[in-house]
C-alpha cells in the first residue's frame, strides 16, 4: 500500500491505483466524465485534474492518468485547479448547452455561463463509447475521427455500422446519455448522437421458455461464434436458466 495526502487527509491506496481512484475510494469527489472502471484511463475530458506537490513543485495532472505515490500530496480543489475546471467546464457547456448532465455538472461547478461561442453537439467526445466497444466488445464498430473543431464521433461512410452487434454497451457507458438504446417488442433501436449517422434497429431473440425477447440476435450469434459455443445455448434467456 501508498499513503498519499489528498487535501490534507493522509488515505492509502493500492500500489499503481490512479489518483482519481484513491480519491472516489475515500469519498473525496473529483468530476470525471470519461473515466469508467471496465476501461483504461484516456484522460480525455480533462474534469478530473487536480494539483499535485512532488520534490517541492506543484504541477496539473488528470487524476485519472496519475498513479498514486508514497509521500504525494494532492489538492483537488485549490484555486488554480477550480479555475482550470471552470474553464473546461464552460467549453463543454459551449459545446453541449442542451445535454441535461452537462447543464447539472455546470452547476455543481459553479458555472452558470459560458464565455464561449455556443454550439448544438450532442457528444463530448471523451470516446467511452469508442473504447467500450474496441477494448471491452471487441468489435471496434465505432471511432473518432477527423481533428481538431472537425473531431466526431463516426463510422465508415456515416453509415450505421455493418459491424455494430447492437449489444448497447456504447449507450451504456456514454457519460452524457446522448447514445441512446430502446427495446420495443422484438426490436432494439440504438440511435447515435451524430446526426450523420442513422439510427439502426436489432431483431431481439424470443426466449423459448417465458417469451421474453431479451439479447439482439446479432449479438447472440457474436458471442456463438467468437467463443464457438452451441448456438441453442442461447435459445433461453438468462432468467430462465437453471
Ligand atoms: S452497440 Fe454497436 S457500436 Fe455500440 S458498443 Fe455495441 S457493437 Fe459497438
Amino acid at each position: 500500500m501508498v499513503t498519499l495526502t489528498i487535501d490534507g487527509r493522509e488515505v492509502q491506496a493500492e500500489e499503481g491505483a490512479m489518483v482519481l481512484d484513491a480519491a472516489r475510494d475515500n469519498n473525496i469527489y473529483i468530476p470525471a466524465l470519461c473515466s469508467n472502471e471496465a476501461i483504461k484511463p484516456y484522460g480525455a475530458c480533462r474534469l478530473c485534474l487536480v494539483e499535485i506537490v512532488t520534490n517541492g513543485k506543484e504541477r496539473l495532472v488528470a487524476s485519472c492518468l496519475y498513479p498514486v505515490e508514497e509521500g504525494l500530496i494532492v489538492k483537488t480543489n485549490s484555486e488554480r485547479v477550480m479555475n482550470n475546471r471552470r474553464t473546461i467546464m464552460e467549453l463543454l457547456l459551449a459545446r453541449c448547452p442542451s445535454l441535461e448532465v452537462i447543464q447539472d455538472l455546470a452547476k455543481r461547478l459553479a458555472v452558470d455561463k459560458t464565455p464561449f461561442k455556443l454550439e448544438d453537439k450532442r457528444c463530448i467526445l471523451c470516446g467511452l463509447c469508442v473504447r467500450a466497444c474496441e477494448e471491452v466488445v471487441g468489435v471496434s464498430a465505432i471511432s473518432l475521427v477527423n481533428r481538431g473543431i472537425d473531431r466526431e464521433m463516426a463510422s465508415p461512410f456515416y453509415e450505421f455500422p455493418d459491424a455494430c452487434i447492437g449489444c448497447g454497451s456504447c449507450a451504456y457507458v456514454c457519460p452524457v446519455e446522448t447514445i441512446t438504446l430502446e427495446d420495443v417488442g422484438d426490436t432494439r433501436t440504438i440511435t447515435m448522437p451524430n446526426p450523420k449517422m442513422q439510427k439502426t434497429e436489432f431483431k431481439l431473440k424470443k426466449c423459448k421458455i417465458c417469451g421474453n425477447y431479451w439479447a439482439p440476435e446479432k449479438q447472440l450469434d457474436y458471442i456463438t461464434k467468437t467463443l464457438s459455443l452451441a448456438p441453442e445455448i442461447f435459445d433461453v434467456c438468462p432468467d430462465c436458466r437453471e
